[in-house]
């Protein structure tokens, strides 16, 4: 696909080139923007593993899993009919592999989202029985019977559904029950291999843990075969540890959790090869350049960007083992993250300190201020810290990229496009340093910057930054997820909208102001202050 050279669309729109394309599309993207930042990061982000010899400590109970079930190699890969390409792969088409495994609503939102395909939509239609599932059409309805049979009956008997731990354990199960003994087809690694990590469970997680359990059974009851106490345990403490954090179509809400343990296998790089990524109710696992036959494949289960003793702190408390990756053994970008303003003189070492706190203060009162909703207050805080920011702090630091990161989505909110197109601008610069070319994230933030350009009306930026977004999300999501879908028709409507531009400056911004003023710009989403931890399933 040629996207940097785009065709005009034959017939521009007829009454205003920024009717219904422009708004419609950039309200929906602007959803995006909210600075909760979960969004992409949902379905980038991935499960605890086993840890790999590249991950180093081993747990004595690892001894089970022994090579080459506890790396995932290019070769191992199952032939699939869906996928399972095995060659050394470079390009558009980087689907390594496609799973659907054992996949639940989360418990807030069992109506708002069909139980197949996880698309988020207004009118569902419910299973007759239970009541309680909910599908798209008969199409997902029919292909989720297999698994919902039992659940269908289930959730009838108890009357309710149960949360989505349990719903979780009970639909692996059930899979156990039918597929009996010996491991299913393109399955490489059987449930019960995964690691549970109970041991490194805190009290409350334990206490959890239980209650889960108790009410499984209460749930599983008369349902066919009996598990031991132990065995049930072990899956609970499999879901907590491994559970993928599915979202919806265009990632912008966690909408279920998953397991999918051949994914289990896949071990973490802060610089990983490849990318997984939920698309239309399947994981799947992208390569993100050249790999090669033989080749280990790696994800990275946190945001990298991070300077590399909180990375490796993230790694330990949330997936239970010590990155020992290049990244992480030279500390390769931490030198850029901590980087202070060229100069003669360079500011001094008590300076660059002293700002550095008052920044990790700032970040504190912005944190309190936004879950609050005190937004103009964020902007303040920003403004003031990014003034003392400017002469001492160089522009990949971290403390400046976090500022201007909150302050252009919050500003984007407050509809202050102009100051939030600046600082994406200078963020978008920074994160081009430090992030691995084809990251998800990195797309996310530069397409989020690009709208917000569109938004102020800078139109040339705007359209290079959707260009180039689209370009990284080409590779990290594919052509045929629905938010690259969603940045193929920015990129038209940008790339008209720069000609016109192009051709007749004020024709241009009348055009705009006309369309502006006949149809404001829908509110936002409020920007929402979540927790890194709720990239993941596993609460950190
Ligand atoms: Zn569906
Ligand atoms: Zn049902
Ligand atoms: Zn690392």
């Amino acid at each position: 696909m040629c996207w940097a050279r785009g065709n005009l669309p034959a017939r521009a729109h007829s009454n205003s080139p920024f009717g219904q394309g422009m708004l419609v599309v950039v309200c929906a993207l602007l959803l995006v923007s909210s600075p909760a930042m979960g969004s992409l990061q949902l379905a980038e982000g991935l499960l605890c593993v086993t840890p790999s010899t590249s991950c180093g400590m081993m747990a004595p109970s690892d001894a089970m899993l022994q090579w080459p079930t506890r790396r995932l190699l290019l070769t191992l890969l199952p032939s699939h009919p869906l996928h399972g390409l095995t060659k050394t792969r470079f390009g558009a088409d980087v689907t390594l592999y496609r799973w659907t495994r054992d996949q639940v609503t989360g418990s807030s939102l069992t109506h708002n989202v069909c139980h197949t395909c996880f698309k988020r939509q207004e009118k569902l239609h419910r299973c007759g029985q239970c009541k309680f599932a909910h599908y798209c059409d008969r199409t997902c309805q029919k292909d989720a019977w297999l698994n919902h049979k039992n659940e269908c009956s289930a959730v009838k008997k108890l009357g309710k559904a149960p949360n989505e731990n349990i719903r979780l354990a009970a639909r692996i199960m059930w899979r156990i029950e039918r597929e009996s003994s010996g491991l299913a087809e393109g399955c490489l690694v059987s449930i019960d291999d995964l690691q549970n990590h109970i041991d490194n469970f805190q009290d409350e997680e334990k206490n959890g843990l239980m209650d889960d359990v108790q009410n499984f059974l209460d749930y599983w009851l008369s349902q066919g075969q009996q598990f031991g106490m132990n065995y049930i345990s072990h899956i609970f403490g499999v879901i907590s540890c491994n559970g993928f954090t599915l979202s919806d179509q265009r990632g912008l809400q966690a909408v279920g959790v998953g397991i999918f343990p051949n994914l289990c296998l896949v071990n973490h790089d802060c610089w990983p090869n490849c990318t997984v990524i939920f698309n239309n109710g399947k994981i799947e696992l992208r390569s993100l350049g050249k790999i090669n036959k033989g080749d280990e494949l790696s994800v990275s289960y946190i945001d990298f960007l991070n300077l590399t003793e909180d990375r490796q702190q993230q790694l330990k408390r949330q997936y239970y083992f010590d990155c020992t990756c290049e990244q992480c053994t030279k500390k390769t970008t931490d030198a850029l993250l901590l980087a202070v303003k060229e100069g003669d003189p360079k500011p001094a070492d008590s300076v660059v300190k002293e700002v550095t706190q008052f920044s990790m203060d700032t970040m504190e009162k912005i944190d309190k201020a936004r879950s609050e909703g005190l937004y103009h207050e964020v902007v303040k805080y920003c403004r003031d810290c990014l003034k003392r920011q400017e002469p001492v702090l160089a522009d990949t630091n971290i403390h400046k990229l976090r500022i201007l990161s909150i302050s252009s989505e919050v500003l984007s909110y407050l509809q202050m496009f102009e100051e939030a197109a600046e600082n994406a601008k200078k963020m978008v610069d920074g994160y081009l340093k430090i992030y691995h070319p084809h990251n998800a994230q990195l797309g996310m933030a530069v397409m989020r910057a690009g709208v917000t350009h569109w938004h102020a009306g800078i139109i040339e930026v705007g359209h290079g930054m959707i260009c180039k977004a689209f370009a990284i999300l080409l590779i990290t999501h594919g052509p045929s997820h629905p938010i690259a879908k969603d940045l193929e028709a920015m990129r038209a409507q940008t790339e008209m909208e720069l000609r016109m531009f192009q051709q007749n400056e004020f024709v241009y911004y009348k055009m705009r102001e006309a369309a502006l003023s006949n149809r404001p710009i829908q509110v936002m989403q409020e920007p929402k202050n979540e927790a890194q931890g709720m990239i993941f399933h596993k609460k950190s």
